[in-house]
């Protein structure tokens, strides 16, 4: 067991005060503190630690983020490091050592053409920045009426208004709507429940002609698309192949920016460095975060082109330039972890491990086709959704109340394993340097937990 480094209070004090004095993101309190929440004291490895001293596989890498696992060694060390000269300074109007260095190397893995990196502190923030930067982008240009952007039904783009308005996930974001700027939503081509049919090829035809038409009628008052290579929160929907590139073609087409979000996708997550790369896609304004640091701090990146970069560059007067910063924008520590993490992804010859293993977990997959009620297994890389239903003949969904999701994941919990679900979708994204053994580890609790809440 691991040895942990803080004070020690019992598990029922630590639950009593979570209860009285902090308010957890996406989560109804009143569910919550009735259950046995799990307190994280520690983690090691892909494994995390509770107060009561029980380790759990992280499933899903603390919700999509970690890569090498935790308090791994090089980057426990490059935090130390950093400190051992600053913690942070600003980045406006100056700058500092890690922040122009990690500039550098992001730009040398960045699909071609992708020049410039802007940093921030979020996903969220990353897509704000995005969506200003395109819409800026245009005024500066002498086309201010190309200020809409096109999104995809059941996308996420993190919880800041702007980003919530170009999300378009009815459970998170319809409350908010009288807070919003108005979004083109098309829809993504959700095969398994495609309106245009369960071929993949043919039902791409369709999305895509749909997107077309938007384009064909609204292109001159639109700034940007912007669209995540696999959903993540609308439930680990992937695309069928080719689908990006034909985005990317129609965008061309038809005069409009693309903004690939890869908050969730980057950084070695579906098996390339960046999912753009497995249709050699490359966007005019590219979002990441998550992996970004491996998992350790908050930094986040919205990386463009010369020619976006340019149109904002001239004489002070005139007023070309971009408004936008954060407080922490930049932030050593988190630059110098990120440039630790990109060192053992090269080190580790992470991204093709993991492209191999994927092929690894799909071979393991395959026996949950068994299981009678899990009725779609979507996979990308490490980005893995099971879609339970009802009836896999009619695919018919649970109802939301019966929170099947949560229920396999408060089951896989009592096996070690923590996951988090999406709705009916049982969400696995283990860390990317989980090994063979560990892996069959985890998918063995997540068949058993599916096949004992579902079927029992
Ligand atoms: C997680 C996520 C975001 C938001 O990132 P935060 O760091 O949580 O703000 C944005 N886009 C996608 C695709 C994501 O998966």
């Amino acid at each position: 067991m691991l040895e942990l480094n803080q004070p020690s209070y019992t598990y029922e004090e630590l639950a009593e005060k979570n209860k009285a004095y902090l308010w957890n993101p996406f989560t109804q309190m009143k569910d919550y503190l009735e259950e046995d929440p799990v307190i994280i004291a520690g983690g090691s490895g892909r494994q995390l630690i509770d107060v009561e001293g029980n380790e759990y596989w992280d499933g899903v890498s603390s919700v999509w983020l970690n890569v090498h696992g935790h308090r791994v060694p090089e980057l426990d060390q490059a935090i130390r490091d950093q400190l051992e000269n600053i913690a942070h300074s600003t980045l406006l109007g100056m700058a500092n050592v890690p922040a122009i260095l990690l500039a550098e190397q992001l730009i040398h893995i960045m699909p071609p053409g992708l020049s410039k990196v802007f940093y921030s502190d979020s996903g969220a923030t990353a897509v704000e920045i995005a969506i200003k930067m395109a819409f800026q982008y245009w005024k500066n240009k002498g086309l201010p009426e190309k200020r809409h952007f096109i999104t995809m039904k059941e996308a996420y783009h993190g919880d800041t208004i702007g980003a919530v308005s170009v999300g378009a996930i009815d459970q998170f974001h319809l409350i908010y709507s009288g807070l919003l700027f108005p979004s083109i939503k098309v829809s993504y081509p959700y095969v398994y429940r495609s309106p245009y049919g369960a071929d993949p090829q043919e039902a791409a035809a369709g999305h895509l002609a749909e997107l077309e038409q938007v384009l064909a009628t609204r292109s001159h008052e639109v700034a940007a698309l912007i669209v995540e290579p696999v959903q993540g929160a609308g439930g680990i929907i992937t695309m069928p192949d080719g689908y990006l590139k034909a985005i990317r073609d129609l965008c061309n087409r038809y005069n409009v920016l693309m903004i690939t979000d890869e908050v969730a996708t980057g950084f070695g997550r579906t098996g390339k460095m960046f999912a753009c790369e497995h249709e050699q896609v490359s966007p005019d304004i590219l979002t990441a975060g998550k992996g970004l640091t491996g998992g350790y701090l908050p930094v986040a990146i919205t990386v463009t082109t010369d020619e976006i970069y340019d149109a904002f560059y001239g004489d002070y007067a005139e007023q070309k330039t971009f408004f936008h910063g954060h407080s922490y924008t930049g932030n050593q520590l988190g630059c110098a972890v990120a440039l630790a993490n990109l060192e053992l992804f090269r080190k580790n010859n992470l991204v093709s491990q993991v492209a191999k293993k994927s092929s690894y977990i799909k071979e393991r997959l395959a026996r949950f086709h068994e299981l009678r009620h899990v009725g779609d297994i979507r996979q990308k890389g490490f980005m893995i959704g099971l879609e339970l239903v009802v009836s896999k003949e009619t695919k018919q969904p649970y109802d939301w109340t019966e929170r099947i999701g949560a229920r396999v994941c408060r089951r896989t919990r009592e096996l070690g394993m923590l996951l988090r679900p999406l709705g009916n979708v049982v969400v696995f994204m283990p860390p990317l340097a989980s090994t063979y053994e560990e892996l069959d580890e985890m998918l063995a609790i997540l068949y058993q937990g599916i096949a004992e809440v579902t079927e029992a």
